[in-house]
């Protein structure tokens, strides 16, 4: 059990809790959720599906019109046709991400993830017994990778690739010709499996990311990951999916059955409105945290000892504090403390996030301008 780790924002956003019922003012900027409610026919749809009676198990891998509504909304954003056979519907992102570690990791094997990274990839790595080999991203890259980096850390004991664009923590995305590069690379490595982690997806501010299953080649080994939770501000209703290969979907399939036999069956029904519904909301989301960027961006630049590249996607910013004399963890935990603003220090993300600090921008823009100042009086103290 000790291979196991966690994911800090949970504790942080405890401790925060706990000063808030002291009476402190605190500003919350380390949630990795957005600020908005699930917009209202997403939220009826599920009322609806209750009232209906859908009170009971459903089909393991998910019911067939959320399925079928998954498959054409990624014709839509991808142009890509696969079969709803290969869609598991699962309760968040993160099952997708655990199956697949469980299902590729072991002893002897190794299994390449982002760092800094989303925390859990790590942990799971750690966990299946395999291990965990960083892929370092860079802040001069505005946090992608370096294809020819990430092909030469390829062994013949790798398992298994984990790509996050939009990414979490940095809100980096990898251009195209990167992953051009990367995928050309992968056909010297036909054994290695890529998971790819694309839940930020429709966060993005500038060039939209491409997907790796716009990529033909790689279809019998990719496992995308993505879901609800970011795109449409559901992460309480736990509803994500996996497009798994054709041989690994019944397995994956039989995973599921064994951890939680079907993701819950109101939390369909709301998924179907979601994807079938008005893009209006979602565009009103992005155009917020597009707006909140070009606010904390610049903001984050003009504090003393801080430098902040421009993120591409999601709704993090992951600021360098090399300059400010403290070490992410103490940064962190001071401005928590003495400023009342939660953020997350980057060795959270992994040993690589050392020197940066993730700030959420999910948070609204009056927030935002007070916790700027905040951290600026905190800094100039130092
Ligand atoms: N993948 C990344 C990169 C994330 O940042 C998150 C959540 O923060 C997830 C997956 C998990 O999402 P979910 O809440 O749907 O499990």
């Amino acid at each position: 059990m000790h291979l196991l780790g966690t994911e800090s924002a949970f504790e942080v956003l405890a401790r925060a809790g706990a000063l808030q019922r002291e009476g402190r003012s605190i500003i919350n900027l380390g949630i990795g959720q957005p600020d908005f409610p699930t917009p209202e026919h997403i939220v009826e749809a599920g009322r609806k599906a209750l009232a209906d009676g859908h009170h009971g198990y459903t089909l393991a891998n998910g019911i067939l019109p959320l399925r079928e509504a998954v498959v054409a909304d990624l014709h839509r954003r991808h142009g890509v046709t696969v079969s709803p056979e290969r869609v598991l519907i699962v309760p968040g992102g993160k099952v997708t991400m655990f199956f697949a570690m469980m299902m590729f990791g072991e002893p002897g094997t190794e299994i390449i993830y982002p760092n800094p990274g989303f925390p859990i990839y790590e942990s799971a790595i750690r966990y299946s017994g395999a291990t965990p080999v960083p892929m370092p991203l860079h802040e001069d890259k505005g946090f992608s990778f370096s294809a020819e980096e990430v092909l030469a850390l390829i062994t013949p004991r790798t398992r298994l690739l984990i790509l996050n664009s939009p990414a979490n923590p940095t809100g980096g995305t990898v251009p195209k010709s990167e992953l051009d590069r990367l995928v050309a690379g992968l056909e010297r490595h036909p054994d290695v499996a890529i998971m790819s982690d694309e839940i930020y997806g429709e966060i993005v501010f500038g060039e939209p990311t491409v997907s790796l299953s716009t990529y033909p080649g790689l279809t019998d080994r990719l496992i995308l990951l993505d879901g609800w939770s970011k795109t449409y501000a559901m992460t309480g209703w736990r509803l994500g999916y996996g497009v798994w290969p054709e041989a690994l979907a019944p397995h994956a399939e039989r995973m599921a059955i064994n951890c939680h036999s079907c993701v819950n069956a109101a939390s369909q029904y709301a998924g179907i409105a979601a994807l079938q519904g008005p893009r209006e909301p979602v565009r009103r989301m992005v155009a917020a945290f597009s707006e909140r960027r070009a606010y904390v961006v610049p903001a984050l630049n003009a504090l003393p000892g801080v430098s902040c590249v421009d993120p591409g996607g999601a709704f993090y910013a992951f600021p360098n504090i090399s300059g400010t004399g403290l070490g992410s963890s103490a940064l962190q935990s001071r401005l928590l403390e003495e400023a009342g603003i939660a953020t997350i220090s980057g060795t959270s993300f992994g040993a690589l996030g050392e020197g940066y600090l993730r700030v959420s921008y999910a948070a609204g823009m009056a927030q935002l301008r007070e916790a700027i100042g905040r951290m600026g009086d905190l800094l100039a103290r130092l």
